[in-house]
């Protein structure tokens, strides 16, 4: 089986993708700086496993990265490592550009040095994919899609810093030749998300009662992907993706974000009904909107469908059902994420 090292595989799209990779049989060498974002509860599944080996550190530690990589010699890079609140990049631009970019630009030269100091069959076989978004390409309006031809206009110090990661990785395959995979991806949801994205944030406030918050009108459109289903277009894209291409992924599926407030109220309602009986919609609670906050985005994801054969196994409705589910099942996650604890677990360590 091959050896992947991944990046970030500690945080929410990243620890699902570590999950499903080792239970396939992959060897992963999951190197993760464990931020706030990264959670080592996530990973409890494999951490005893023989396929699995964690390592704390930064994708900015050129010296990390070179001993990793002459260590385990892995067949593919795959790059979940980011600062990925858009809120946060409002707040601290810094942080995004230090990891997003700088970062990813220690790990490209790393690997570029790596993947040129192997055998010509290595180097061939050799792929390093980047996982990116769809806030890139700024806001639509009422109509139309992302395509992977659709000109680069990021809004926020967030897309600015992925934009920026893109097009290293995109000028290390042209200058360099270095086997790279982009994919743009839109808004995530479902297990092991960190709950300060609306998802996870929703349903932790509306379980306690506390007002559920929605930026400006609500009306602002993001197309929604179960993060299943984004892991296994990653796993294609590497596996049959064109070296040098950037794949869009997305779920055929735009919704209002006070649509996706509501129906997780009518879930939780319908699972777990209030002590007095009150519809959870009530605790909706309008607030100021995100400074320069993007108002559409959708996603073509054609190319992805066409050249290999990937679609969504889920749609919005399932999918939501299910985190609904998942969540209530795993208070246990979430409460060690809202009290702090979660940071204090290291791999072997009991809670
Ligand atoms: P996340 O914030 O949940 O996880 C990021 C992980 O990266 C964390 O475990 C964190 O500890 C780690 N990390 C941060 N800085 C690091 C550094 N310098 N070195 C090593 N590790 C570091 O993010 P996510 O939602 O899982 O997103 C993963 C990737 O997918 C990001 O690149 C993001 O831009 C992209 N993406 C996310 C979405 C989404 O909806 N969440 C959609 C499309 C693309």
């Amino acid at each position: 089986m091959p050896t992947w090292l991944v990046t970030g595989g500690a945080g929410f799209i990243g620890g699902n993708f570590v999950l499903d990779a080792v239970r396939r049989g992959v060897r992963v060498i999951n190197l993760d700086a464990l931020t706030y974002a990264g959670n080592l509860d996530t990973l409890r599944e494999v951490h005893d496993a023989p396929g699995h080996v964690f390592v704390q550190g930064d994708i900015g530690d050129a010296a990390l990265v070179e001993s990793l990589l002459r260590e385990h010699r892995p067949d593919a890079v795959i790059n979940f490592a980011a600062e990925s609140h858009v809120d946060r990049s409002i707040d601290g631009p810094a942080a995004f550009v230090c990891t997003n970019v700088v970062g990813t630009l220690n790990l490209l030269e790393k690997v570029r040095d790596y993947w040129k100091s192997r055998d010509d069959a290595g180097r061939a076989a050799f792929r390093f994919l980047h996982v990116s978004t769809d806030e890139v390409y700024g806001s639509l309006g009422e109509s139309g899609k992302f395509t992977e031809t659709t000109p680069y206009a990021p809004n926020s110090p967030y897309s600015a810093s992925k934009a920026a990661s893109d097009h290293l990785v995109r000028a290390f395959h042209h200058t360099y030749g270095l086997p790279t995979l982009t994919t743009n991806c839109s808004n995530n949801y479902g297990p092991y998300q960190f709950p300060e994205k609306l998802i996870p944030l929703v349903i932790a406030k509306a379980l306690a009662g506390e007002p559920l918050p929605v930026y400006g009108d609500g009306r602002n459109v993001r197309d929604w992907l179960y993060v299943g289903d984004h892991c296994e277009a990653i796993r294609r894209v590497l596996e049959g993706g064109r070296v040098g291409e950037t794949y869009n992924v997305g779920g055929d599926a735009e919704r209002e974000n006070i649509e996706v407030v509501r129906t997780i109220c009518r879930l939780l309602d319908a699972r777990r009904p209030r002590a007095d009986g009150r519809a959870r919609e009530s605790l909706i609670a309008f607030v100021a909107d995100r400074p320069g906050h993007d108002r559409r985005y959708a996603i073509d994801a054609s190319k992805l469908k066409r050249e290999l054969g990937w679609a969504p196994s889920v749609t919005f409705e399932e999918g939501i059902a299910r985190t609904v589910d998942w969540y209530l099942d795993h208070q246990d996650w979430v409460r060690r994420v809202l009290d702090g604890s979660y940071r204090l677990e290291r791999i072997g360590q009991a809670a």
